[in-house]
């Protein structure tokens, strides 16, 4: 998840008074040092490093292994191809394009950002088989899994390789003062939130960046657990629930996506928290939400 329930309260009125202003009213610089000092040890782990999935078929059999509610033919029936962009220990990353005919925004769909919220990845390659069978005028790009390293190790983890909460790494603006002093004062130097040495210092989320900066999405959807709440960042008005989800805007974070993408960059960021990790929803519900998304899209985003 994004956030800290601890101190979530006051970083929400932190956060109604800091937008439009700048957060080095919040937050002092003088942690940076130490922060980085005491970056906490990589979990990359030499022995039992698993084989890399160099195939859209290997990335499937991993996934029909390791993901609830997701077998090898779902998998495969979402006909992922590989990106050019590979994870510290070499994974690639692999994506599904699904383009309506008359196609005239870019949605990109991201899960498995944390590799610890298997559902998130799951729910992503549920939803390439609904976008294939649902009008839209939108040229979809989903990745379903932004970090590989960390799912694919015995006990996944929310961090990457390199022990780096890649939702913290984005280069939003004042990222050296506001999120090493935000990783050691608020979170107390919690391991699975740090931000990493400096702002996109990490391949996976250097790839998101880039594809920010060059396919242009007009929207993009991350999809998280284990929260069971909806957030938004951006210029337009947040959907209010997508299935049984309802917007909880719970904060912005120095480094993470939705401040970097819907605060600084002006595109509008869903973030979906599922209720949990390791179930992904019912089918039913998967539909539903698919569904609200749609109509948000449509009625906010002019998508038909
Ligand atoms: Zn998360």
């Amino acid at each position: 998840m994004d956030f800290v329930f601890d101190g979530m309260r006051a970083w929400r009125s932190v956060r109604r008074a800091a937008i439009g202003v700048t957060f080095g009213l919040a937050f002092g610089a003088t942690a940076s040092l130490s922060a980085l000092a005491a970056s906490p040890r990589a979990n990359a782990k030499a022995p039992g490093k698993p084989p890399i999935m160099s195939t859209p078929k290997a990335f499937c059999d991993e996934m029909a292994q390791r993901l609830p509610n997701v077998s090898n033919g779902l998998c495969a029936r979402a006909q992922l191809g590989l990106t050019n962009a590979k994870s510290v220990l070499g994974q690639p990353l692999f994506q599904r394009d699904v383009v309506s005919p008359n196609a005239h925004l870019r949605v990109l769909v991201i899960g498995g950002i944390h590799g610890d919220e298997l559902s998130s990845t799951a729910l992503v390659l549920n939803w390439i088989g609904a976008a294939q069978e649902t009008p839209s005028n939108i040229h979809w790009r989903f990745v379903p899994l932004v970090n590989p390293d960390g799912m694919l190790l015995a006990k996944p983890t929310r961090t990457n390789a390199r022990g780096v909460d890649l939702n913290r790494n984005f280069p939003t603006p004042s990222w050296d003062k506001e999120a090493p002093a935000y990783w050691s004062q608020r979170t107390k130097n919690d391991p699975r939130r740090y931000p990493g040495p400096k702002p996109l210092s990490e391949p996976e989320s250097r790839w998101l960046h880039d594809e920010m900066d060059q396919w242009k999405p007009n929207l993009i959807v991350s999809v998280h657990a284990p929260y069971g709440v909806l957030d938004f960042d951006g210029p337009t008005v947040a959907p209010q629930r997508l299935g049984r989800l309802y917007l909880d805007q719970v904060g912005i974070f120095p480094g993470s996506l939705g401040n970097y993408g819907g605060v600084h960059k002006k595109v509008p960021v869903v973030t979906i928290e599922l209720q949990s990790a390791l179930r992904t929803p019912q089918e039913a519900e998967i539909r539903q939400m698919w569904l609200d998304l749609l109509r948000w899209t449509a009625e906010r985003l002019g998508a038909n």
